[in-house]
């Protein structure tokens, strides 16, 4: 069968390069502003199996994705990872795929690192909210942080570049920001700080750990000068150069910056659900169409689920409001 190779461009003329891909929903960790304490999860026929979500992977690629980050809930407590990660990775190198990566929380990186970078991974992103033992099980409700700063060394081994995630909380974290950054620069590591965004209930309010990250550069500008990158990612994130410490610090605002206007990304959930907006509930279950009707009926999917890419989402107006933009979990659609 030849594969369908036409174009993924939405009705605002966005063509569509990168896939999320969540593996699962499951995660080993509770992160206060990403879960609940008390979530239930997906029962496993549910799920993609692995197969089927490179089965998947393949068809976008043919379709002109070029970037695919595997996600979660933790990407690595699902079984079958690495053969995943293999299969993706051979369409690298010339076969539709210029990028393969992996945001993780790195409890599981020491035993999985050497079959990523097998498979062609060359940048991990971890996430890393704090560099304080005690803070971080706060935070994560269970996390060691020895066993995350292991998985990271194992990655920095592995050859893999490694940049880290830290969620800017207001009264939680933010006094570890700039230490945060000068570890960063003295392991060589890249740094992005990320706004919370309303994305399903969890135990407490948002707001109250809403921290603009306007508010975090001044804060960082009184100790280091911050120099514009051009770089982009084709994503939310604006890079600066850190003068004084060479370090690269990425900004994500969705909240205070909407980034809406060039988004080239969709999001593929467990559950085969392709979500083309991480602040809209629009999604068409491609699973489905590929257990029930094959690759036909799937191509299919995928052209009606473009049609569902809004411009914009409204994580502000939502987040003033107090209100969660749509009822699923970070962990259901990936970071
Ligand atoms: N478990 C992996 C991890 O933590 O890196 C991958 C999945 S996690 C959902 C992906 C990213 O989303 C992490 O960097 C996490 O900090 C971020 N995240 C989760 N919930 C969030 C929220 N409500 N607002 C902003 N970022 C969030
Ligand atoms: Fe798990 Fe990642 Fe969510 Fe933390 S942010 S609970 S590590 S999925």
């Amino acid at each position: 069968m030849t594969a369908n190779t036409t174009a993924l461009i939405d009705p605002f003329g966005r063509r569509i390069r990168y896939l999320r891909l969540s593996v699962t929903d499951r995660c080993d960790m509770r992160c206060r502003y990403c879960m609940a304490e008390t979530m239930s999860f997906l029962p496993r026929e549910a799920v993609m199996s692995i197969e089927e979500a490179g089965q998947i992977a393949d068809a976008f690629i043919d379709r002109g994705v070029t970037k695919i980050r595997l996600t979660g809930g933790e990407p690595l407590v699902r079984r079958g990872i690495d053969t995943l990660a293999a299969h993706i990775g051979r369409r690298l190198g010339g076969n539709g795929l210029d990028e393969l990566t992996i945001t993780t929380n790195a409890t599981q990186l020491d035993r999985h690192a050497d079959a990523l970078a097998a498979a062609g991974i060359r940048r991990v992103n971890v996430s890393l909210d704090t560099l304080d033992a005690a803070n971080f099980r706060y935070i994560t409700r269970r996390g060691d942080l020895d066993q995350t700063l292991t998985g990271i060394r194992a990655a920095t081994q592995a050859g893999l570049q490694v940049k880290i995630n830290m969620v800017a909380l207001k009264g939680l974290n933010e006094d570890q920001i700039l230490p945060m950054m000068r570890w960063c620069a003295a392991e060589g590591h890249g740094l992005t700080l990320i706004e919370t965004m309303p994305l399903g209930h969890i135990d407490e309010d948002r707001t109250d750990r809403y921290l603009p990250l306007n508010l975090v550069r001044d804060q960082i500008e009184r100790e280091y000068s911050l120099a514009p990158l051009e770089e982009t990612s084709g994503g939310p994130a604006r890079y600066w150069r850190v003068g004084e410490l060479g370090l690269k610090l990425g900004l994500i605002t969705p909240l205070s910056n909407n980034f809406c206007d060039g988004c080239n990304r969709v999001r593929l959930s467990a559950t085969g659900r392709l979500y083309l907006c991480l602040g809209h509930d629009d999604k068409v279950d491609l699973l489905t169409a590929l257990r029930s009707g094959g690759e036909a009926a799937m191509h299919h999917a995928m052209d009606d689920a473009l049609r569902l890419k809004p411009l914009r989402h409204q994580f502000e107006q939502d987040m003033a409001a107090g209100t969660p933009s749509v009822s699923r979990h970070m962990n259901v659609t990936g970071g």
